[in-house]
C-alpha cells in the first residue's frame, strides 16, 4: 500500500502520539515498522546505549522509491486511510509519526529495497531531507539513526547513562523475542551479541531470553474461557521473582501493562507468594477486538477492556486452576507430548452440535458469563484481600478514550473462531465405533476401535459424570434432592460457620438441603440425588480444608467448581461401582472426547495404538 498523508479529521481522532524521548522508544518504533513490513528476520544493533547509533535491519516488504520521501513526513502512513480503518487496525503502527519525529532529532538514513526493485537510500539531518539516491542492498530495509538528540541538547541531557539506556533497550528486545516467536531476531549492543532467536516458537524464544533452565520451572497453558483465549507460560507455585520485570502480557499481540490482568494473575498466586515476590509470566491474551481499545494510551502501553470483570474472572480462574491443580487444570495445561492420551485420535466425523456436557464453556454466552462472574473481586487492587503486592504501578490513564461498547456476541464469535482453530487438536472418537472388551482390576475398562485401544478409568469417568451433572444442574437450577432418613449434623468453628453461611445458596443450588443449626453447626437433611450415599464428613472436610484459599475467592464460578469436585470425590469414595451401561452412557456424554479429564485433573481415558502393543511384544521394532 502506498504511503499517504492522513487527513486532519483522521489523525485528530488518534490519541496524541508518543514522544520519542529515549533510545528504547526509537528501537521500539523501528522494530515495529519491521514487523509491520512482514519481516521474518530482524537485526538490531546499538552503540553507547543507542545514543551513538541504532540500526535496524529487516527483510520485509521494503519502501518503494517513490514513497521514501513520504515516509519522512508527519502523519504519513501506509497502514490506514480513513477513520473507519481505525477500528480494525491490525498493524503495530498506524499514526505515521515515528519516522518523522525520529528524523527531526537525529541523523537518519533509510536504505530500502522492495522485492524486484532497485535499492535506494535517503538521508536526513535534523529532519532536513537529502536526495533519494541509488544504493546497493538486499530485499528489505535498513534504518540507521545516529547522534540521537544532537540538535536538542535539553533532551540529550535528560538521557540516562549508556548502561541504563542499554538495559531498557534490552528489556524491550526481550519482549519482541517473546511476542514474535515466529520471527528470528538478533540483537547486538556495542558489537556484543545479546539475544539470538530463530523464529521457532515460544518455548525456544523463552530459552533465548531467560536461558535453558527456565522451562523446567514453568507451566505452559492454553485455555479459552468465555471467548477469551489465554496462552503462554506461568511460573509454577515455587517459582517467583524478586521484581515485576519478569511479567510480560501481550493483548492481541501487543505488549501492555494492564492492571486488570496483572491483579488477576497476582491474586491467583496469592498464598503461594511470599512477601516481595512476584509471579513470572509470559501471557498472550486474545480477546475480540471489539472489546479492547488499544488507542487508549499515548504510548500504547495499556489497553482498556469494555468489561474488566469478564477479563479478571477468566484470567483469575484459569491461572488459579492451574496453580491449585484443581478440576480444570489439565484442560488448560498444554499436554505433554509423551502422554499417549494426547496423541491425535482419528476423528471420522465432526462432533454433533448437541452435546452440552464437555463443551459447557463453549456454550456459555457472554451474558451468562457475566452473571456467573457477578461476584467477581473488584479489579482495583486495594480492595482485594492481598492488596500490596504485584501491581503498584501508577494506574495508567484509563480514561482517554472510551472503548467501543462490547457487542453481546463478540465473545461468542471469538469463541467460535478459537474453537475452529483448535478443531484439529480435538481428540475425539465416534462412540458407536467403540467395542467394549472387558475390565481389569475392577477399575479399567477396555475398548477397541479399529487399530486403536482405549482404556477408561471408571472411577475417573464416574467422577466426571457426576461433576458434569452437578455443574449442569447448578446452571439450570434443575436439581433433584433426596432426603436422608437421618440428618447429618456438622459441627464447625466460627470461621467455618461464616464461610458456609455465606455459601449456603450455592449448596442449595447443587441440591443440598442445609440449614444453620444453632450457632456452631449445620444440619444436612437432603443431598443431590446423584450423590446419594456420599461420604458427607469427607465432603465437608475437603471443603473446609480449602477454606483459606476459598475465602479469598469470591467468584461463585470457582467456589462452585470446588464444591462440585469435592462432592464427586466424596461420592466416588463411597465405592459405587460403575456398570458397563453407565460407562457407555459416559462415552456418549463425552461425545467420544478421549481427552477428557476427571474433576481432579486425571485423564479419564488413555489411548494405546495397536503398533505400541506390537512393539511391547517385539512384533515390530
Ligand atoms: P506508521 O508505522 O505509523 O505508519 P512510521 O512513521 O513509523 O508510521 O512509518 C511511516 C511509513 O513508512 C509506514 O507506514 C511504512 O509504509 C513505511 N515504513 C517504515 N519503516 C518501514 C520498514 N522497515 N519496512 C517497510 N516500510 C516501512
Ligand atoms: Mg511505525
Amino acid at each position: 500500500m502506498k504511503i499517504k498523508i492522513l487527513p486532519p479529521e483522521v489523525y485528530n481522532r488518534i490519541a496524541a502520539g508518543e514522544v520519542v524521548d529515549r533510545p528504547y522508544s526509537v528501537v521500539k518504533e523501528l522494530v515495529e515498522n519491521a514487523v509491520d513490513a512482514g519481516a521474518t528476520e530482524i537485526s538490531v544493533e546499538i552503540e553507547q546505549g543507542g545514543k551513538k547509533r541504532i540500526r535496524v535491519t529487516d527483510n520485509g516488504s521494503g519502501i518503494a522509491r517513490d514513497d521514501l520521501q513520504s515516509a519522512f513526513l508527519p502523519h504519513a502512513t501506509s497502514k490506514l486511510e480513513t477513520e473507519a480503518d481505525l477500528m480494525g487496525v491490525r498493524t503495530l503502527g498506524f499514526r505515521g509519526e515515528a519516522i518523522a519525529s525520529i528524523a527531526s532529532v537525529s541523523r537518519m538514513s533509510i536504505l530500502s529495497k522492495p522485492h524486484g526493485a532497485e535499492a535506494c537510500r535517503l538521508c536526513s539531518e535534523g529532519g532536513t531531507m537529502g536526495q533519494v539516491e541509488p544504493a546497493a542492498g538486499t530485499d528489505g530495509t535498513v534504518v540507521t539513526v545516529e547522534d540521537l538528540f544532537y540538535n536538542t541538547p535539553a533532551r540529550l541531557k535528560f538521557l540516562k547513562s549508556d548502561a541504563q539506556e542499554e538495559g531498557d533497550v534490552t528489556a524491550m528486545m526481550a519482549r519482541f523475542l517473546l511476542s514474535r516467536p515466529e520471527i528470528s531476531f538478533t540483537y547486538y549492543a556495542n558489537g556484543k551479541e545479546k539475544y539470538r532467536s530463530y523464529g521457532d516458537g515460544l518455548s525456544a524464544a523463552l530459552v533465548a531470553v531467560y536461558g535453558a533452565e527456565i522451562l523446567a520451572n514453568l507451566h505452559e497453558i492454553d485455555a479459552d474461557k468465555h471467548g477469551i483465549r489465554l496462552r503462554g507460560f506461568i511460573g509454577n507455585r515455587n517459582f517467583s521473582k524478586p521484581n515485576r520485570t519478569y511479567q510480560s502480557l501481550f493483548v492481541n499481540g501487543r505488549y501492555v501493562v494492564n492492571q486488570t490482568v496483572s491483579a488477576a494473575v497476582s491474586n491467583a498466586y496469592g498464598a503461594y507468594l511470599m512477601k516481595r515476590q512476584y509471579p513470572f509470566y509470559v501471557l498472550f491474551l486474545d480477546v475480540p477486538p471489539e472489546i479492547v481499545d488499544v488507542n487508549v494510551h499515548p504510548n500504547k502501553a495499556d489497553v482498556r477492556f469494555a468489561d474488566n470483570q469478564v477479563i479478571y474472572g477468566s484470567v483469575y480462574s484459569i491461572v488459579s486452576s492451574v496453580l491449585d491443580g484443581n478440576s480444570r487444570a489439565l484442560e488448560y495445561l498444554v499436554k505433554l507430548p509423551e502422554s499417549p492420551a494426547a496423541e491425535a485420535v482419528p476423528s471420522p466425523k465432526a462432533p454433533p452440535a448437541t452435546d452440552p456436557a464437555p463443551a459447557r464453556d463453549a456454550q456459555m454466552t457472554y451474558a451468562e458469563a457475566k452473571r456467573e462472574l457477578q461476584f467477581a473481586i473488584p479489579v482495583h487492587a486495594g480492595k482485594t484481600s492481598r492488596p500490596a503486592r504485584g501491581y503498584d504501578e501508577t494506574p495508567a490513564a484509563l480514561s482517554v478514550h472510551a472503548p467501543a461498547p462490547a457487542k453481546e456476541d463478540a465473545f461468542e464469535e471469538n469463541k467460535k473462531l478459537l474453537l475452529e482453530r483448535d478443531a484439529a487438536r480435538q481428540t475425539r472418537v465416534e462412540t458407536a465405533s467403540l467395542v467394549y472388551k472387558g475390565e481389569l482390576f475392577r477399575t479399567y475398562l477396555f475398548y477397541e476401535c479399529g487399530d486403536d485401544a482405549y482404556i477408561v478409568d471408571q472411577h475417573a469417568a464416574h467422577e466426571r459424570i457426576l461433576y458434569d451433572k452437578l455443574r449442569e444442574s447448578m446452571q439450570t437450577r434443575g436439581v433433584l434432592s433426596q432426603s436422608m432418613l437421618v440428618p447429618y449434623v456438622l459441627t464447625v468453628n466460627a470461621q467455618e460457620f461464616a464461610f458456609l453461611s455465606k455459601n449456603l445458596g450455592l449448596l442449595t443450588e447443587m441440591g443440598f438441603d442445609v440449614c444453620e443449626f444453632g450457632d456452631n453447626a449445620f444440619k444436612v437433611s437432603a443431598v443431590p440425588a446423584d450423590l446419594m450415599g456420599m461420604d458427607l464428613p469427607s465432603f465437608f472436610a475437603e471443603i473446609l480444608s480449602g477454606l483459606e484459599s476459598l475465602r479469598a475467592i469470591k467468584l461463585a464460578d470457582i467456589v462452585k467448581d470446588k464444591l462440585a469436585s469435592a462432592a464427586c470425590k466424596a461420592a466416588v469414595k463411597g465405592g459405587e461401582q460403575l456398570s458397563e451401561q453407565e460407562v457407555l452412557s459416559l462415552l456418549a456424554r463425552m461425545n467420544g472426547d478421549m481427552g477428557l479429564k476427571c474433576p481432579h485433573g486425571r485423564p479419564v481415558a488413555v489411548h494405546v495404538k495397536r503398533s505400541e502393543m506390537e512393539k511391547l511384544f517385539k512384533r515390530i521394532v
